[in-house]
């Protein structure tokens, strides 16, 4: 770069080859060092590209024209790929993305966490990796004396009708079609965020992928939903899958999809789903993970990680309804779980009841206040796991991870970027990384989770 100044200028047309792909699936090219990101580029292609745009650091273009293709470049087989935003990397080979995934979280422990010679393999990633998705949460709105049910279209709030998302369970889109003409029979509204008008804002259906059980939310503006012990019958009528129908009233105006009361209108207040020989109830509300699928590879690499003797005593930090703790259970001697949402927890003492584990305590609060308390308490853990949020663990958490010293860490992440971080930190204190194994649990998206491995160096 010359004098700070940017190589490039706006309107200006370059040939660049792009070597990598942004956390939102555009292609990244770098002229004389100064990247720039383009949407569409993909790893490898030599193209022509459009500066439309030039920060301090960085720009942003257009791609223009492709003169070498990337071997992984496919057709998007959805038709609303560009307009949804939803999936990032359908345009990339299954097996383009598999190498992607496994480049980003290999380049990104190396330069972030400075791990040198990391053993990271390749990514697990699903047999068909498409219709996976057990949760559909989708906004309705009026069109033409009609209700239309989609996504709203990329940074916009226009919402687009769709009858097919090919990352969701089939069984899902059907229930959205069927409900969403169900309310258009009886004249439901849709809800309008412009006047704050309407009823109906959002259908959402989970589906239990080994049970095969339905339920159906509607979350509306106005706790009166017109017709409704009508539309309660005809929804019975055509999907018999449904065990539970939910109606959860969000009166705000607001982009977040939930309010604070939810109702049973029918059936269940649980459906049932397993992840290998775990049981766990789902509540309208609770969090589950949804590729099911790709959890139990997840957590069988947690479990494989932890090497359980049945003697260990274990902490899962930021445990959530307790998925990893419960799986853990089995093998170990005693699981102790932290969360900080209360209704995680009530759902996670369920589950360990519903699947008669005795062993399992959980505790709700913040994991970086907990388990130093528990520390203090003399609770030894030989084995700490943590699952946190994207931002990564608090830093006083690894602190007393390190001076906790089990034997070995599991970090499962869904953000290469604060793993590597973390990882740093816990080998600065005395843990060094074993191998991390990146797995695929969103195909077609730029997500990648991965399990880590660390083992505490005996001094
Ligand atoms: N292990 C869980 C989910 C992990 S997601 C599972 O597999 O189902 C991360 C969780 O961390 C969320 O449930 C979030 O509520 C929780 N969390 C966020 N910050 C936290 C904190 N400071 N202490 C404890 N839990 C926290």
């Amino acid at each position: 770069m010359t004098n700070g100044q940017a190589p490039i200028e706006k309107n200006e047309y370059y040939d660049v080859t792009f070597e990598d792909l942004t956390h939102d699936g555009a292609g990244v090219a770098k002229i004389n060092g100064f990247p720039i990101f383009v949407p569409n580029g993909l790893p490898d292609e030599l193209a022509k590209i459009k500066v439309v745009k030039v920060k301090k650091g960085y720009g942003f273009g257009r791609l223009i024209e492709i003169y070498e293709k990337s071997q992984y470049r496919v057709d998007a087989p959805c038709p609303l790929f560009k307009e949804c935003g939803g999936c990032q990397l359908q345009h990339l080979s299954y097996e383009g993305q598999m190498i992607a995934k496994r480049k980003q979280v290999q380049e990104v422990l190396t330069r972030i966490g400075k791990l040198k010679e990391v053993k990271v393999h390749p990514v697990l990633g699903m047999e068909h990796p498409w219709r996976y998705r057990n949760k559909a949460q989708v906004p309705v709105a009026d069109r033409e004396g009609g209700l239309i049910a989609g996504f709203y279209q990329q940074r916009s709030h226009e919402i687009i009708d769709m009858e097919a998302c090919l990352i969701q369970q089939e069984k899902n889109d059907e229930v959205v079609q069927v409900v969403k003409k169900i309310c258009e029979k009886y004249g439901v509204q849709a809800y309008d965020e412009k006047n704050h008008r309407g009823t109906l804002r959002h259908i959402m259906a989970r589906y239990g992928l080994v049970t095969g059980e339905v339920m159906v939310v509607l979350i509306t503006r106005t706790k009166e939903l017109p017709n409704k012990n009508k539309i309660l019958s005809d929804i019975v009528d055509q999907l018999p899958d449904v065990k539970s129908v939910v109606q959860n009233i969000n009166p705000k105006r607001t982009n977040v999809i939930f309010g604070d009361e939810t109702t049973v209108l029918w059936g269940e207040e649980y459906i049932y789903d397993n992840i290998g020989n775990i049981r766990f109830a789902i509540s309208a509300r609770s969090f589950y993970q949804v590729n099911p699928e790709q959890t139990k590879v997840l957590y069988d690499k947690a479990l494989e990680y932890a090497q359980l003797t049945g003697e260990e005593t274990v902490i899962d930090a930021y445990c959530g309804i307790g998925t990893i703790s419960l799986f853990l259970a089995r093998k170990a001697k005693k699981v102790y779980g932290v969360e900080i949402v209360p209704e995680a927890i009530e759902d996670a003492k369920r589950n360990a009841s519903l699947n008669d584990i005795t062993n399992a305590e959980f505790a709700v609060g913040e994991a970086e206040v907990v388990i130093p308390n528990w520390k203090k308490e003399g609770i030894r853990a030989d084995v700490i796991v943590v699952d946190p949020p994207r931002k990564g663990c608090d830093e006083a958490l690894l602190q007393t991870i390190i001076e906790m010293k089990p034997k070995r860490v599991v970090y499962v992440s869904c953000n290469p970027a604060t793993l590597a971080r973390d990882l740093r930190i816990l080998e600065d204190g005395g843990f060094q990384t074993v191998e991390v194994q990146p797995v695929d649990m969103f195909p077609q998206t730029v997500h990648v989770e991965c399990v880590a491995l660390m083992s505490r160096v005996e001094k």
